[in-house]
């Protein structure tokens, strides 16, 4: 039976059916095409197969054992980070890596290498798994361990979900004294001022990311807050508040997030932090997941959905680069209503396809206005690259071939190692075009 798949970004395909995990290498419908799907918190075709069957991960979601002595953590691969934070920080345990969503899986959390708020301290969400069950259709259940010598490892972590199906990975959590954060937010006038404050932030800080007005301009060119935080020394694990029952109902018909609503939000949300420097305490998802508290808020970008831009620029170009690139898309008359800019550090992480890099990445949300949206997609893709830089894979659905593979210069070998059985409409769209 068909079924309905999504992305975050409001793709949608209709799929030749579910598969179950433990299915996946029994099931003749598996050969002619499958790819795991977790929980559609990626933005483009990377989590969509039009053409085969998706393999739902969610059903299987156990913590299979915690050692909290160690922080060792084994689990299925459909657990959401949500679920696993429930778990392990009551015992003052907390993942060393998390994106800005806690709805995301184990599984996709590794098969796109996510990236977080302390990327300069922790590096990758890869950087901290230490074994994998991997299940591929052409070698059987295999076991996979950092540096083995199949090479499956460093392929897997960030490896889009190619090279087989994950069914349960084993993580190393990191120790905390609470999972409440010391925030510390400094307000800052212009781009300049944010490059000259970020390498300091994360020297001091295990969390720091700034968020930008991306539509000011003149003197007020990038300002924004660089927000960085800890968690507290004490206070263990306070009981999270109820559920936010806010939830974006429907899809409206055209997209409130620009124009004058855009500028009203930019100055309302900039004056929300005092001028200078700021500290208070957090809750934990308040800090991470400030948009989890609206449900569905993908919708509020209309019909045809949400583009997210996220490129990652060398060091040394990073100033003039993110100018430049806001510059573009002031140029295009295009508000990001979320932006987003970041410094990533030296950690490397083990997956040889994995996005985050040394430098600065700025990322930039547009509603799909269509062909003049797409233009400005690959002038930004162009001004990436001419700094040395990359476009984040799980994040996009119409990069070019020509700029993947110019992000990705090794993307040969994941097809290599890719699962003959696994196949996205982002690799046939860009590796295999
Ligand atoms: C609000 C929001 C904020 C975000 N913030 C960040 C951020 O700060 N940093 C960041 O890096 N990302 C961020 N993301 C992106 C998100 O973290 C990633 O796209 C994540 O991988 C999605 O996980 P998922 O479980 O929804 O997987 P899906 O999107 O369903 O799938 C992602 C990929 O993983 C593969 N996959 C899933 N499960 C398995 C499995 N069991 N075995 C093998 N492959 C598998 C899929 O085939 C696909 O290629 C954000 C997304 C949203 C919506």
């Amino acid at each position: 039976m068909n079924a309905h798949v999504e992305s975050w970004g409001g793709l949608s395909v209709e799929t030749s059916g579910l598969l179950k995990p433990e299915a996946f290498l029994d099931d003749s419908r598996a050969s002619g095409g499958a790819l795991p799907y977790g929980n559609g918190r990626s933005y483009g075709d990377s989590c969509l197969n039009a053409a085969g069957v998706a393999i739902a991960t969610r059903s299987a979601r156990k913590i299979l054992s915690f050692d909290e002595t160690t922080g060792l953590l084994e689990a299925e691969a459909g657990l959401l980070l949500s679920e696993l934070i429930d778990a392990v920080a009551p015992k003052g345990w907390f993942p060393a890596v998390l994106p800005g969503t806690q709805f995301v899986t184990l599984g996709g959390a590794i098969a796109n290498d996510i990236h977080g708020k302390n990327h300069h301290r922790k590096g990758t969400f890869g950087c901290h798994v230490t074994e994998i069950h991997l299940d591929r259709t052409d070698r059987g259940p295999l076991v996979i361990r950092p540096g083995d010598a199949t090479g499956l490892f460093e392929a897997t972590v960030g490896g889009l979900g190619l090279t087989g199906l994950i069914r349960k990975a084993t993580v190393q959590l990191m120790r905390v004294g609470a999972s409440s954060i010391r925030q510390e937010t400094t307000r800052f006038n212009d781009l300049e001022e944010y490059f000259g404050l970020a390498q300091e932030a994360d020297d001091r800080h295990e969390y720091a990311v700034a968020w930008l007005d991306s539509i000011s301009r003149g003197r007020r060119f990038g300002r924004g807050h660089l927000i960085a935080g800890d968690h507290e020394t004490e206070g263990g694990h306070p009981a999270a508040g109820s559920a936010s029952p806010l939830k974006v109902p429907f899809t409206p018909p055209v997209t409130p997030l620009q124009g004058p609503f855009l500028r009203l939000f930019n100055e309302t949300y900039f004056r929300g932090a005092p001028a200078g420097v700021s500290t208070r305490t957090v809750g934990f998802e308040k800090f991470f997941f400030p948009l989890d508290r609206i449900g569905r808020w993908n919708r509020l970008y209309g019909p045809r959905g949400l583009h997210q831009h996220q490129s990652v620029i060398p060091e040394e170009a990073g100033f003039e680069t993110v100018k430049k690139l806001l510059e573009c898309t002031q140029a295009n008359r295009h508000g990001s209503f979320l932006t987003v800019l970041k410094r990533f550090g030296q950690v490397r992480s083990p997956g040889f396809m994995s996005f985050p890099r040394a430098g600065y990445t700025l990322t930039l949300d547009f509603p799909d206005k269509g062909s003049p949206t797409l233009r400005l997609l690959q002038e930004l893709d162009e001004i990436t690259l001419a700094a040395g830089g990359a476009i984040n894979p799980y994040k996009d659905r119409r990069m070019s071939s020509a700029t993947f593979k110019a992000s990705f210069p090794d993307w040969q070998r994941l097809e290599t190692l890719r699962d003959p059985a696994l196949l996205s409409d982002f690799w046939r769209r860009t590796a295999l075009n």
